[in-house]
């Protein structure tokens, strides 16, 4: 379904990316895993063509992301990608359930209508009563669970989700990734989860490492590939 070829990408003189190979089937659920600054992040925002590699390819459904342009990219990412940001970055303004409600409204859905689809994610993650706060009246956990439901609200075709128990402790983590493996086998949802976590990795159908910007096989790991 998507699939990046030997992706390159810099930060001035930082390379973050050299080479990165991944390629992740329609339904699969896939960790990536590996140590702090090895590229996991960057590799999400470049699959989800949110930033361009220098070198290399990005493909989704048949189609070079990486070559696109903005506004067909965005269309994109928004009709058929839900993403969770490492850090949550909620909208402060808004509300907890207009954050929910962000990528239906950015859709074109009436604002009662996405409102309430919202809801019906503050019971299923257990924010009940949350609703009408405002992200820097909630815990880390909170807004990390709100991200969530943001990223599955509109039943994205690939869900990337960045370190999404984070903040959670691991009942808490569990109980998201619980959440976040249902919506997903439900929707079809394929899943790309970036995490340090090997019990939330347990979670996916296939585990990838990144180190120094490459990726290998879980399998590969031990033979130092
Ligand atoms: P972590 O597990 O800590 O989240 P990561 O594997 O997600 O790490 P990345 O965020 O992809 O790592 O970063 C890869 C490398 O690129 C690191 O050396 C990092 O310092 C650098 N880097 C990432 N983003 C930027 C940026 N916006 N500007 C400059 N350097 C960056
Ligand atoms: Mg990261």
């Amino acid at each position: 379904l998507i699939e990046a070829r030997d992706v390159a990408l810099s930060f001035g003189r930082t390379p973050a990316l050299r080479g990165a190979r991944l390629s992740v089937a329609a339904g699969e659920i896939l960790a990536i895993m590996g140590p702090s600054g090895s590229g996991k992040s960057t590799l999400l925002h470049c699959l989800a063509g949110i930033l361009t590699p220098d070198a290399g390819e990005i493909w989704f459904d048949g189609r070079r992301v990486d070559t696109m342009g903005e506004t067909e990219r965005s269309t994109l990412r928004r009709d058929r990608f839900g993403f969770v940001f490492q850090f949550g970055q909620l909208v402060p303004e808004l509300t907890a359930e207009e954050n929910v409600a962000l990528p239906l409204l950015l859709g074109g859905s009436r604002r009662a209508a996405a409102l309430k689809e919202a809801r019906t994610w503050f019971e299923r993650l257990g924010l009940d009563g949350l609703e009408e706060r405002r992200s820097g009246e909630l815990s880390g956990g909170q807004a990390q669970r709100i991200a969530l439901a943001r990223g599955l609200v509109a039943h994205p075709e690939i869900l990337f989700a960045d370190e999404p128990t984070g903040s959670l402790d691991s009942l808490a983590g569990e109980q998201v990734m619980d959440l976040l493996v249902a919506a997903a086998r439900e929707q079809g949802t394929t899943v790309i989860v970036v995490t340090h976590e090997p019990r939330v990795a347990a979670y996916a159908d296939r585990e990838v490492i990144v180190r120094d910007g490459k990726v290998s096989s879980f399998s590969d790991a031990g033979v130092g590939a």
